[in-house]
């Protein structure tokens, strides 16, 4: 799974990789129109235009024909004219003799902006004019759909031309003088790079969409959503609207547009950002803070329908989104900063849009002189570049995800088989106590009968299959029904540990010393014949006899001796020196017998 979602990522970058290059290594159509050869076709009209701003919106284009507000009109200093919002009408003047070198082509004139009403006077030497109205409210009148407001004018016989601007909406004035050619260029280069910048878009946000469906992880929902959003505020910003709905939306929808997906966009980036960080899991007070934001977005929505002076709800718009994109990065990086790993792209990410938001807010402020570009190529390459991180995020968080799942997974198998192990290793010590429990004498702790008739049978069949000697020695302590009744049970019990001890040392490690049954004892020496076995008994007897135990005294025993004979069985060899044994008390006790004839009869 890892695997098959960074390959995705790859296969994703290395898919979009050869877009980005195209546009950076590709001039962009503002530059291509500002170059060498497009310079006598294209004009802009910014620093040609003389300005007159009149707040009683009352002066009428006859009077300014007449000349009697030639004083007025002040000359343009700036490239592109702003005047964000104004109730005033403002008026700009064009002289034609110095605005347009080549006098004998038709030329358009190009607004580059919305506006509500604009209208335009084009004025002939003769002093007779023709009027074009535009603007959102009168784009019947435009001749064909496309995103600017659009004049034609034959320029052969014009001396002057006057706009009349008017509206709620804020001035931004980028004019320019096309002639039918360069138009033509910039109309097909316009369209590609649109189709471009867009296709990259919904490339991206379907592709999202997809993974959506086959992870069912929100967050790809939500980025998909706010790249629908962000395309729809992204479309509204370069008229889009304008041009595909301005035939059939209402005038008063479209000066709403741009409010409305703004606010749209605001819901998702915070949707998105909210999943995507888990801010309710990881920063709950910033996410009840935006969920407050969301609330104000919807609020802000009700305000733009409602009518509220477009002066507000832009400033309103424009400062929430500043402050709740700020406020999103920052939780990014307090994240990051808190160890959350999947923070990191989502910061990069962010910090592509802020970037462009910051020389938005610098330009409006007046710190950077404003140009086409810092509303059309900045946006749009800080668009692509978040959008492209922002999905790459996406894939890293999953990733991380999975990462994170394996060592869980693998620290849970390590304890598991830790405590197998522990188990394993409790349940054998168990065993090898139970064993020593099953096969010790509780009193003396000496092997029991158990364990002496299991070391038997072993060493008998052994000693037959190897030909080696086996002989055993059965003791009984002589009258010791006598130790009990003179000195208690306790003190019987204490002779036969001390016997147990006794007999344990006098033989060598690989006899073996047990408790037959009541005050009798045997041993079984492997690879010992009768001599020896004769002998060792003899030794044992002695140091016995010798012994002074602690209540009891001295105390004698008998020892009855067998050697293994062939054919012996089991049970005719124990027999042997059981009768030995019963042999040693006849004759008088404290001593050593043996018998060496087989008696099979008896069994
Ligand atoms: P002999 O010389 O003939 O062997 O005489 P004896 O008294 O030793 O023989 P007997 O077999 O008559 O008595 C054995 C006694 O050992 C009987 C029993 O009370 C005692 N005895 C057996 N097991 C234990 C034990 O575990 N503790 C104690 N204190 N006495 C035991
Ligand atoms: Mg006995
Ligand atoms: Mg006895």
């Amino acid at each position: 799974m890892t695997l098959l979602s960074k390959r995705f990522g790859y296969s994703l970058f290395l898919m979009l990789l050869p877009w980005i290059l195209f546009f950076f290594v590709h001039p962009a159509p503002a530059a291509a129109a500002d170059s060498q050869d497009a310079a006598d076709d294209t004009i802009d009209l910014g620093m040609h235009y003389e300005i007159l701003q009149d707040p009683t919106n009352s002066i009428t284009i006859d009077e300014l024909i007449e000349g009697s507000y030639n004083s007025s009109f002040a000359p343009s200093t700036e490239k592109y004219i702003s005047f964000l919002h104004t109730k005033d009408t403002i008026w700009l003047k064009l002289n034609a003799a110095d605005s347009i070198p080549n006098r004998e082509q038709l030329h358009w004139l190009e607004y580059n902006d919305k506006i509500e009403n604009l209208n335009v006077y084009v004025v002939r030497k003769d002093g007779s004019y023709e009027l074009y109205k535009s603007g959102l409210y009168n784009l019947e009148n435009q001749p064909f759909a496309y995103p600017s407001m659009l004049f034609p004018i034959d320029t052969s016989d014009v001396q002057e031309i006057y706009l009349q601007l008017n509206g709620q909406l804020p001035l931004t004035i980028f004019t320019k003088f096309y002639t039918n050619n360069s138009f033509l260029e910039k109309v097909t280069a316009y369209k590609f790079y649109s189709g471009s910048f867009y296709g990259f878009l919904l490339a991206l946000a379907l592709y999202n969409l997809f993974l959506y469906f086959s992870f069912r992880e929100r967050s790809y929902l939500y980025y998909t959503l706010y790249m629908f959003s962000f395309m729809l505020f992204q479309g509204t910003m370069n008229s889009f609207d304008v041009e595909l709905f301005g035939h059939i939306a209402s005038p008063w929808l479209l000066t709403k547009t741009l409010g409305l997906s703004c606010n749209l966009m605001i819901v998702f980036m915070v949707l998105f950002g909210k999943e995507f960080l888990e801010l309710k899991r990881h920063l709950p007070n910033s996410n009840r803070l935006l969920n407050v934001a969301i609330g104000l977005a919807v609020l802000s929505t009700i305000a733009v329908i409602a009518g509220v002076p477009q002066y507000y709800t832009d400033l309103f718009i424009t400062a929430m989104g500043l402050v709740v994109l700020i406020f999103l990065w920052v939780s990014g990086v307090r994240l990051l900063l808190k160890g959350h790993k999947s923070a990191r792209f989502y910061i990069v990410g962010w910090s592509f849009l802020l970037g462009s938001m910051i020389i938005q807010a610098l330009v409006m402020l007046g710190f950077v002189p404003l140009s086409l570009a810092v509303f059309e190529e900045i946006p749009a390459y800080s668009a692509m570049f978040e959008a492209l991180i922002l999905s790459l995020a996406l894939a890293d968080k999953i990733t991380l995800i999975m990462k994170d799942n394996r060592r869980t997974q693998e620290e849970l198998n390590e304890t598991l088989e830790k405590k197998v192990v522990e188990r394993t290793q409790e349940l054998e010590k168990i065993q090898v106590e139970l064993e020593h429990l099953a096969n010790t004498d509780r009193l003396t702790q000496i092997p029991n009968r158990i364990l002496l008739d299991h070391v038997l049978e072993n060493e008998f069949s052994r000693a037959q299959i190897e030909h080696t000697p086996l002989s055993i020695i059965l003791i009984d302590i002589d009258y010791f029904k006598h130790v009990n009744d003179t000195f208690g049970h306790q003190v019987g019990d204490d002779v036969l540990v001390e016997a147990a001890q006794l007999f344990k040392s006098s033989v060598r490690d690989s006899d073996t010393v047990g408790r037959w049954g009541g005050e009798e004892f045997l041993i079984i020496s492997p690879s010992t014949t009768l001599g020896e076995a004769l002998e060792l008994s003899e030794k044992i007897r002695a140091v016995f006899a010798d012994f002074t135990f602690n209540a009891a005294g001295k105390k004698t025993a008998s020892f009855g001796v067998a050697f293994q004979m062939p054919g012996d069985t089991l049970n005719s060899f124990i027999s042997r020196s059981d009768k030995a044994l019963y042999a040693a008390k006849e004759n008088g006790r404290n001593r050593v017998e043996f018998i060496n004839i087989r008696q099979d009869t008896d069994f």
